[in-house]
């Protein structure tokens, strides 16, 4: 039907560095994730076997832009792909700020990774002093152009907002803060868009309730099989 849109719900668990390969089958042997919803667990490099061999969707939480290289430390995407990982998150707030990654190196990330077949999450979020000083909007503009000016609306490509002062601190962006946001990166490039910060099986209904909330990026409650499946359920529509 002209103008129908099915509106697909992702969760994406990013366990930042925990569980190496033992814990990631531990967890796996009793996740149990509803239908109705897509799941993707994104654990450290060295349990992406662990998590492939599950059936589930597994993305990594970075990738490099170059094919392979001098770059100790990095892993490209064509090895990710031998894995048999079907995708990435690029830019994440953790990465930005612990790790020296900017708006042009994450656009070389997501060129790559989508370059070599991969899927991409691309995360995008202003920091409290940045909306306190009313630069939200700004600030995501700047992030999600570099993205859209280099790959545009490429359909393996989704957006996640996450407000840095709402991850791993228990504060959430209400909400209407989150619904306002994911309407304005959409207005800007229009892929689905996560919400991330301090989601949790509590508050999971009420955010992906709103009509721009495609979906959800979870960390610390992610690492729970029980609290990660409640809020999977929340999202099945
Ligand atoms: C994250 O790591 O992307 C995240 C949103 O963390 P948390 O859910 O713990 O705030």
């Amino acid at each position: 039907m002209a103008g129908l849109k099915i509106r697909r719900v992702l969760v994406a668990g990013n366990w930042k560095m925990y569980k190496g390969p033992a814990e990631t089958r531990a967890f796996l042997a009793t996740f149990e994730p509803p239908d109705g919803v897509e799941v993707v667990l994104c654990p450290p490099y060295v349990s992406l076997t662990a998590a492939v061999e599950s059936g589930l969707s597994v993305f990594a939480q970075n990738v490099h832009w170059a094919q392979e290289g001098a770059f100790t430390g990095e892993v490209s995407a064509a090895m990710l792909v031998e894995l048999g990982v079907q995708g990435a998150l690029v830019g994440h707030s953790e990465r930005r700020q612990y790790f020296g990654e900017t708006d042009e190196t994450v656009a070389r990330r997501v060129v790559a990774a989508l370059g070599a077949g991969l899927r991409v999450i691309a995360c995008v979020g202003e920091s409290e002093e940045e909306r306190e000083a009313g630069q939200t909007e700004l600030i995501l503009r700047l992030q999600a152009e570099a993205v859209r000016d280099a790959v545009g609306e490429h359909e393996r490509l989704v957006i996640a907002y996450e407000p840095v002062w709402a991850i791993g601190t228990g504060k959430t962006a209400t909400a209407e803060q989150a619904q306002e946001a994911h309407a304005f990166v959409k207005s800007l490039l229009d892929r689905p868009v996560l919400y991330g910060g301090s989601v949790k099986p509590e508050n999971a209904a009420e955010l992906l309730g709103e009509p721009d909330v495609d979906g959800a990026l979870v960390g610390g409650a992610s690492l729970d099989p029980g609290s990660f499946a409640a809020i999977c359920r929340a999202a099945v529509r």
